[in-house]
């Protein structure tokens, strides 16, 4: 039997995600990335499973539902880096359970009248987040050992790659943009790292105003506090007082988030489109894409590569990861 020959463009959380899925299906995979892991968006990311930003959507709901599945089970690894954490989510306003409430474990709403005034309801819930770093490079050995091959290779034109390979598939995030795809814009977010402590423990989220999400994502190394959505701003400079608002903010979800050590702050930018787009390409039938999740890629890409495989008609293993 020949193997299908894929070539996976990008080495984010969604390159990694469906090379990884498309070498378990039995393919002969190369990345090709401009950038490794450890450069991407994605490394920056909080990495928590969370659908942010996103309004109610059925496609969404079942790509979020699988790969909530896919990194419970990548939980039980500890080399991976995911973990499974508490998640107390505060609503401005009673709507009931989220909408995404089937997909999350042990979900009840919080009775908790310590809740600042400003909130309606809480809903805690158990979700996976992922150490970036860790489970970045646990997906890239995963890659290698099913025998995948990585290339250092930036690409003007996935078209021309059709040569080399039976399906190319385009995960370049923002980087598709180079590729015509103008739709697709950045939103600027801040975050800040900071040193574990007893004081701040799990995960808070208080993300209705879309433009300044706040949350607190307790990790295995350390804690990332957000944040900021800036649709179109490039600037990477961070002044003090952003820093200083981020800690207000979070302090609001948890006391102690203001006295905790910030060992540093960081700019990304989110690849903003109306929705990802999943697709075949329009004009040429072997070329694939899986880009343009916004602040939703770690919560996706189990979904998605999933997605990917069903779109190359390419079989999966069942081995419950894709
Ligand atoms: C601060 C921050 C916090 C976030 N928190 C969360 C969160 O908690 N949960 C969540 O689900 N999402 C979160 N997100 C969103 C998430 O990080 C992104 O949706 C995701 O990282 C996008 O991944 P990607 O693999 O598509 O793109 P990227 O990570 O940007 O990777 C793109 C890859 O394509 C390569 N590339 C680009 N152009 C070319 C080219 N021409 N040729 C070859 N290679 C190319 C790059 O080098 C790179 O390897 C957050 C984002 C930010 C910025």
């Amino acid at each position: 039997m020949t193997r299908d020959r894929a070539i996976v463009l990008g080495a984010g959380v969604s390159g990694l995600t469906t090379a990884v899925a498309m070498a378990l299906a039995g393919c002969r995979v190369a990345i090709y990335a401009a950038e490794g892991p450890a450069q991407t968006t994605s490394s920056l990311a909080a990495a928590i499973w969370h659908p942010f930003y996103q309004a109610p959507d059925l496609v969404y709901l079942a790509r979020a539902r699988h790969t909530y599945a896919t990194m419970c089970r990548l939980a039980s690894d500890a080399a991976s880096g995911v973990i499974m954490k508490p998640l107390t989510e505060y609503f401005r306003r009673d709507a009931g359970e989220p909408w995404w409430a089937e997909c999350a474990a042990n979900l009840e709403r919080v009775q908790d009248p310590g809740m600042s005034p400003r909130f309606a309801c809480a809903y805690r819930m158990d979700v996976p987040v992922a150490d970036t770093g860790t489970y970045l490079r646990y997906l890239m050995n995963m890659f290698l050992e099913l025998g995948g091959t990585y290339v250092h290779r930036c690409v003007d034109d996935p078209a021309p790659l059709l040569d080399e390979a039976d399906v190319v598939v385009n995960c370049c995030g923002y980087g598709s943009r180079r590729f015509g795809d103008d739709a697709l814009s950045l939103s600027r977010a801040i975050v800040l790292r900071a040193a574990r402590d007893d004081t701040v423990s799990g995960c808070h989220i208080d993300d209705s105003d879309p433009a300044l999400p706040t949350y607190i994502v307790e990790r295995v190394d350390d804690i990332v506090l957000g944040g900021t959505a800036d649709p179109d701003l490039t600037s990477t400079v961070i002044a003090e007082p952003q820093i200083r608002d981020i800690l207000h903010r979070c302090n609001g979800l948890c006391e102690g988030a203001c006295a905790l050590r910030v060992i540093d702050a960081r700019i990304g930018f989110r690849p903003i489109r109306d929705k990802p787009r999943v697709a075949r390409d329009d004009k040429h039938a072997r070329l694939f894409h899986n880009y343009g999740h916004g602040g939703g890629g770690f919560t996706l890409s189990w979904g998605c590569a999933h997605d990917v495989l069903r779109l190359t008609g390419i079989e999966s293993a069942g081995t419950g990861l894709e």
